[in-house]
């Protein structure tokens, strides 16, 4: 086990962030005097949150398992761990380290606080900017969730967390800080779904191949489930997911009578994505007959509960490292998903050139340059 204090504002300012796991780490954050304090756990592993008064008596103690703000009573240490870890052996050691500390004062850029930090430093204000020149000084929710994408409102809050937890630490811009308390409580009713549309709802049409699967000519990406006419704006982003669509042209969309031919539609949609639209497909079921299971964590599956889909991306998986939207490349098709896939691209003559399969395999083998090593 070991022991971490976090003394100087920057230190504290980083916690655990991009930690994969706090295992057995204390980490300790010290602070010159008593508050209350708001953390957050963005980009943290599931931990134990403890809060501690001045005389060391705990005032607070509880296992933070997804991404939030924890708002914590007046404390001066607060201790994260894994949620197993026993922290008491280390009490006195934190209590003791007290009468040596520093004052804290505003931040000085550039110390303590790397690179990566600063630059979602920097973006987290545009963002507040952006809020503030859409409503000015008084947060509306209906403007909210009009004039923004589903994704973009879910980086705003968290931008929001982000300076409402540096606020102590940095000189921020008048109003920020304000602003960002007004976002995050105009936005509590919808944040599981905005958080999670921040990276499963990304736009992606601009990257992807847009030829036709079936002929190789100029095409667009067409939805094929559809949602509710009454569903709330924030699932939306689910149905614009590319796994509920296929890229075909308006010529092979006559020629197939695709518009009015349901399961065409579903054997090319199935066929083209496999395990990923069959996925998709349940939640849109559940969501339809309210069937959701009661304890799926958006926070580490966003996309759909861990049950529908496999382990992998390639099997499925709705898991946050596998939630920005890729094209279907290596997607694990079984045979029933090959023969759908023949059935919607081979059951109508082709008329003039016979262009093969050739269209088809461009598309599957595309494939985007994920970065390796995020740590989100
Ligand atoms: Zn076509």
């Amino acid at each position: 086990m070991q022991l971490h204090f976090l003394i100087t504002s920057g230190q504290r300012a980083t916690g655990a962030m991009f930690m994969e796991s706090l295992n057995e780490t204390v980490l300790a954050f010290i602070y010159p005097d008593e508050h209350k304090r708001t953390f957050h756990t963005f980009f943290c592993p599931s931990m134990r949150i403890v809060a501690l008064s001045t005389e060391g008596q705990v005032v607070f103690d509880e296992v933070i398992a997804k991404w939030k703000w924890v708002r914590l009573p007046e404390c001066r240490y607060v201790i994260e761990t894994g949620p197993q870890v026993d922290y008491r052996p280390f009490m006195n050691t934190i209590l003791s380290l007290s009468p040596a500390l520093p004052q804290s004062g505003a931040l000085e850029p550039g110390a303590g606080l790397d690179q990566l930090l600063f630059s979602l430093l920097a973006e987290a204000v545009a963002d507040m900017r952006r809020i503030r020149e859409a409503h000015q000084y008084k947060i509306d929710p209906k403007i909210q969730r009009q004039r923004f994408a589903t994704w973009e409102r879910g980086q705003i809050v968290s931008s929001a967390g982000f300076l409402l937890d540096f606020s102590d630490a940095c000189h921020l811009p008048d109003g920020a800080v304000k602003l960002s308390h007004s976002v995050l409580k105009a936005e509590e009713p919808y944040i599981d779904e905005i958080v999670a549309a921040s990276v499963g709802g990304i736009p992606w049409r601009q990257e992807f191949p847009s030829h036709c699967m079936r002929c190789g000519k100029p095409a667009s990406w067409r939805p094929i489930l559809s949602p509710k006419s009454n569903a709330p704006v924030e699932i939306l982003w689910r149905y614009q997911r590319p796994e509920n669509a296929i890229p075909i042209c308006h010529h092979c969309t006559e020629t197939l009578n695709l518009l009015r031919d349901e399961s065409l539609q579903l054997d090319l949609v199935r066929g083209l994505w496999g395990p990923r639209f069959e996925a998709l497909w349940q939640w849109h079921r559940a969501i339809r007959t309210k069937r959701l299971p009661k304890d799926w964590d958006p926070y580490t599956h966003p996309l759909w509960p861990q049950e529908y889909g496999g382990e992998e991306w390639e099997s499925g998986s709705g898991a946050l490292k596998f939630a920005e939207p890729r094209p279907p490349h290596r997607v694990l098709r079984s045979e029933q998903h090959m023969q759908a896939l023949r059935r919607g691209l081979f059951s109508k003559k082709f008329r003039g050139r016979q262009p093969g399969e050739t269209p088809l395999q461009k598309l599957l083998d595309f494939r985007l340059d994920i970065p390796k090593g995020d740590s989100r």
